[in-house]
């Protein structure tokens, strides 16, 4: 089979149009369920309350029911003095009447007796045999709670449609309501499509990632007011996908799959509805970035929306298309999303012709607030759960300068980073930087290496650069040192070559070794030079990672610090002495995480958590 060209994109509100032309989303009617089970749910009918609330007059303290009258020239020096004809316990009918010169005791909740206007708090009485003895005038009304004063018997109180909160609830519970109506909830089916994917909690095997996007669309569905069934993971197979798909509209109202979408060979997803009844396919490819291979295509009157399988298009083209539809059948009204300005910290070219979803995260300089585009790709999910929300870049434009205002919608978590740490990564910034998070600040830790740490010190994004070189090596080229670091702590970390077989270099060895640009690699690379010439060399992004490879046979050997090797008993050789630099901004030190980053970096305990690991000092 030949590849698909996308003929037509079409931009989102497009795509909705078309949908709509063929479909119409409509709530599905009310079903009754109990309150207890009515939190989160939309109203289906309007709420009229048919009982006063309270229902009678009530005591809201424990004192004396009085005529307000009959305490109209009390004071501390001139005690009014009323005769104590009983007592009412709350929950007990009112028996009793009150005349002139009269009172009754009375606990909060109680039902007001017939005679008395207000109530006395216990506090400004004392009681002298039957009589108590009244310190302070009450006004009329003073210590009840009307009959009809919170709700009116005949009032309306909440209309059909809203979400029921709370204290929706606790209103609803007040008024006698014990079942309540409110719309049913869409029932909608998701499956996965590819042959990489497999089911979280299953052992990872080579080649294979685990399923995505089936459960951050179940979530989202659920956040939208619908229930999702979930149909598993389907081959690329189009026999397997329709199989799916019919299963999909025989029990739920919205069909979603991801995967499958793109005009790859192996992705046939598109081929699905023919011959299903019409309409069938509906939009294929939507002028979008990320999220270009969508489809949308209806069978009678049910949708069947086909996602990116990249998780992050899959979850922005949710957001833009899928939640819209869900939410006129499900009645739950938009979050309203929070919108602010910022400047954009990097230079960002992005395609002319496809609106772009940029996600960023937030970031205080001094005064202003910065957006940092998240990089990661449409694959990096991870990535996307870290952001603070992101920037929509119209169709027209193909460059958003550094600096530049932009318009960031916000994610309802969102919060700017205290502390953003960058340079190479080392077991040591962990137990660093855990206490600080464990504080309470937002600490976010990107290392990548030390020439991403350098230019995003020097676009003034990040605070701390964690610099590892091998002993003896200038921590960096002195013109490319950015003048306003501050290096707060080295510490000594003993390196060594590790591996699984007895011997480390040997023609054909696979080292996992830090990334280009990072402190250790040329001085690694150069060392395994001069042992063997012919190797190969596996990047990785942490020491965990190269571990990993080890024991799972990817790499032969790896440079790891002694205190990992050691950790996991793998065989391994001395290497050379490296040395972990923290540098810190200036302008960082005097604000509040960096006084608590500076006291912890100094601290006796961390010198004691660091003396336990072997290597460390
Ligand atoms: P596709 O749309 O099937 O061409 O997939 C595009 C990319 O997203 C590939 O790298 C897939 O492995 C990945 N992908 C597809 N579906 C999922 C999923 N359910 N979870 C995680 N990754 C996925
Ligand atoms: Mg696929």
């Amino acid at each position: 089979m030949g590849r698909v060209v996308f003929k037509k994109l079409v931009n989102v509100e497009e795509a909705l149009e078309a949908l709509y032309e063929h479909v119409k989303p409509h709530p599905l009617g009310v079903e009754e369920v109990e309150i207890k089970e009515a939190y989160g749910r939309i109203l289906g009918e309007d709420v009229i309350a048919r009982i006063d609330l309270p229902p009678f007059s009530r005591a809201i303290l424990d004192g004396y029911a009085v005529r307000a009258i009959d305490t109209s020239f009390a004071s501390e020096t001139n005690l009014a003095r009323l005769k104590v004809i009983g007592r009412i316990p709350a929950g007990e009918p009112p028996l009793l009447e009150v005349k002139e010169g009269e009172c009754i005791e009375i606990d909060t909740g109680a039902f007001l007796p017939r005679g008395t206007d207000a109530v006395v708090r216990v506090e400004d009485t004392s009681i002298d045999g039957d009589e108590v003895m009244i310190y302070d005038s009450v006004g009329k009304g003073s210590g009840i709670a009307a009959m009809g004063s919170d709700v009116y018997h005949g009032q309306f109180v909440m209309s059909e449609g809203k979400e029921i909160t709370a204290e929706k609830v606790g209103v609803l519970a007040g008024l006698g309501y014990h079942k309540v109506d409110v719309l049913m909830r869409p029932h909608v089916a998701i499956f996965s499509t590819g042959n990489e994917l497999i089911e979280p909690g299953e052992e990872l095997g080579a080649s294979k990632i685990y399923d995505v996007n089936q459960y951050s669309i179940g979530a989202l569905v659920q956040k939208s007011g619908c229930i999702p069934i979930y149909l598993g993971i389907k081959k690329d197979k189009i026999e397997e996908i329709r199989e799916a798909v019919v299963e999909g509209l025989r029990c739920a109202h919205v069909v979603i799959m991801s995967g499958g979408t793109s005009a790859g060979i192996s992705d046939l997803a598109y081929k699905v509805f023919d011959g299903l009844g019409g309409p069938g396919l509906i939009v294929h490819g939507i002028a979008a970035k990320p999220g270009k291979p969508t489809i949308i295509a209806a069978i009678g009157d049910k949708p069947i929306f086909g996602l990116p399988g990249f998780p992050v298009s899959a979850l922005v083209i949710y957001d833009l298309i899928v939640d819209p539809f869900l939410r006129v059948m499900s009645g739950k009204k938009d979050e309203v999303r929070r919108k602010l300005k910022a400047k954009l910290a990097t230079r960002h070219v992005s395609e002319r012709g496809r609106r772009e979803y940029l996600p960023v995260f937030l970031k205080h300089r001094r005064k202003a607030l910065i957006a940092v585009p998240i990089l990661g790709g449409s694959g990096a999910i991870a990535s996307l759960s870290s952001a603070d929300g992101f920037v929509e870049i119209p169709e027209n434009v193909d460059l958003i300068e550094k600096e530049e205002t932009v318009r960031v919608d916000l994610f309802s978590d969102a919060r700017s980073a205290d502390l953003i740490a960058v340079g190479d990564s080392s077991p040591i910034s962990q137990i660093i930087l855990e206490e600080l998070r464990r504080s309470g600040e937002k600490v976010r830790a990107e290392f990548r290496g030390l020439e991403h740490g350098l230019t995003w010190i020097r676009d003034e994004i990040a605070d701390l650069l964690v610099v590892c070189r091998p002993e003896g090596e200038p921590i960096l080229d002195p013109s490319r040192f950015p003048s306003r670091l501050t290096n707060l702590r080295n510490f000594k970390m003993k390196m060594v070559w590790a591996s699984y077989d007895k011997e480390i270099f040997y023609p054909g060895s696979t080292f996992a070794l830090p990334r280009i640009g990072s402190g250790l690699r040329r001085y690694a690379e150069d060392s395994i030079r001069r042992r063997v010439k012919d190797f190969d060399v596996i990047e990785t992004w942490s020491y965990d990672a190269a571990m990993d490879l080890i024991l799972n046979r990817r790499a032969t050997s790896a440079l790891l610090p002694l205190y990992i090797a050691t950790k996991y008993g793998v065989k391994f050789i001395d290497a050379f002495s490296a040395n972990v630099r923290y540098l810190v901004c200036d302008e960082v030190l005097s604000t509040r995480v960096g006084k608590r980053l500076l006291r912890r970096i100094k601290s006796k305990e961390l010198d004691l958590t660091l003396s336990s690991l072997q290597g460390i000092s």
